[in-house]
């Protein structure tokens, strides 16, 4: 009897070792060994941000044979849709999806890493992530709050926002209540209008009460289906955010700890969701762009004038350099974004540039 208990014991034991050596295969309807949870900035069922969660998250699931499963929490479930990095940080979720740009009260050298104000466009943009040094400030940067940063999906070039009055000069932009976050949120407060951040989920409300006379959300690809056009007609031309990419956050701690396996799918499964929410909101964008057109002929697509434009580049690079002089980190990603720029932009006038400009 106690031989066949040991028996029996022994082949426990050798059974356990071999689980996760790829001896053993796990059935398919096992529990996974690995169930994260992930907290995003936007509401349940929020198009193309939203759905870049879920396609990454379904590739993790897919790719590990079920070893690894992630469920995503809304800001409706959270309820704290500003502190998605503090609770990745905390550990209190393994990870989460927003844009770096949102935490410039926390920590000002994460701004840059969304977008910035006459910055990179797309292309350039990942090209500086990937092979230009971004993605190694980006770590740096992030590696003090213990989360591994990572670039979630680009938006695009987006839209200058709604407004409910025509912007004809600087003088109408004082003591305008307008959304706007990031970089161009500082810029703009320089210039006399009164600079709010709001959640998605609560822009139509403060757009439709007042609260605020203007706001910018991302461009046709999510605006239309928010409803800003029926409230604010004056739709206008971007000059803020030219190539805003959103972010995953990881807890590093917990990144650390899955096995290399599970380590390059959590990291192709980000990367490939990032590129691919690219996609989807230029289609979405073409799409809906054609639908102002037909449908909606009331919205009156406006450029700033030229003197608005000069007076938020001019303020944009006088709050550039006084930052990069108050800070050495941020005076590094400043540097690196500016030199990149600089060599990646006559590669972009030769090539996109000058296609278009030749062939429209
Ligand atoms: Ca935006």
């Amino acid at each position: 009897m106690m031989r066949k208990v040991s028996r029996l014991l022994v082949c426990l034991l050798v059974a356990f070792s071999l689980v996760g050596t790829g001896f053993l295969v796990t059935p398919a309807d096992a529990a996974p060994k690995y169930r994260w949870k992930l907290a995003m900035t936007w509401p349940t069922n929020f198009p193309i941000f939203g759905d870049a969660v879920v396609k990454m998250a379904d590739m993790v699931k897919e790719m590990s044979g079920g070893e690894m499963e992630i469920r995503i929490d809304s800001k409706n479930k959270h309820k704290a849709p500003f502190g998605v990095l503090d609770m990745v940080k905390a550990g209190q979720y393994e990870m989460g999806h927003s844009a770096s740009y949102y935490w410039k009260g926390k920590d000002i050298n994460t701004m840059p890493f969304t977008t910035m104000p006459f910055g990179m466009i797309a292309p350039e943009q990942y090209a500086w992530f990937y092979y230009g040094g971004g993605m190694e400030l980006m770590r740096e940067v992030y590696d003090k709050h213990g989360v591994y940063s990572f670039p979630g999906g680009n938006t695009s070039n987006q839209m200058g926002g709604w407004f409910q009055k025509e912007i004809k000069s600087l003088a109408d932009l004082k003591g305008l209540k307008m959304r706007i976050p990031g970089f161009a949120g500082e810029v703009l407060s320089k210039l006399g209008v009164v600079v709010t951040n709001i959640p998605a989920g609560e822009l139509y409300t403060a757009l439709d009460r007042g609260t605020i006379d203007a706001l910018e959300w991302v461009g046709p690809s999510l605006d239309l289906n928010m409803g800003f056009h029926k409230i604010a007609p004056n739709y206008y031309t971007g000059w803020h955010e030219p190539a805003t990419e959103l972010q995953f956050l990881v807890n590093q701690k917990k990144f650390d700890a899955l096995p290399k396996h599970l380590q390059a799918i959590v990291e192709t499964a980000m990367k490939f969701a990032a590129y691919d929410m690219y996609a989807r909101s230029y289609n979405d964008s073409a799409v809906n762009w054609a639908k102002i057109e037909k449908e909606f002929p009331h919205i009156k697509i406006r450029t700033f004038p030229k003197e608005v434009i000069a007076a938020m580049k001019k303020v944009n690079n006088e709050l550039l350099e006084a930052t990069a002089a108050k800070d050495a980190t941020f005076k590094k990603i400043y540097d690196s974004q500016k030199d990149y720029m600089k060599k990646v932009r006559k590669w972009t006038e030769i090539s996109d540039y000058t296609y278009l400009k030749d062939n429209l």
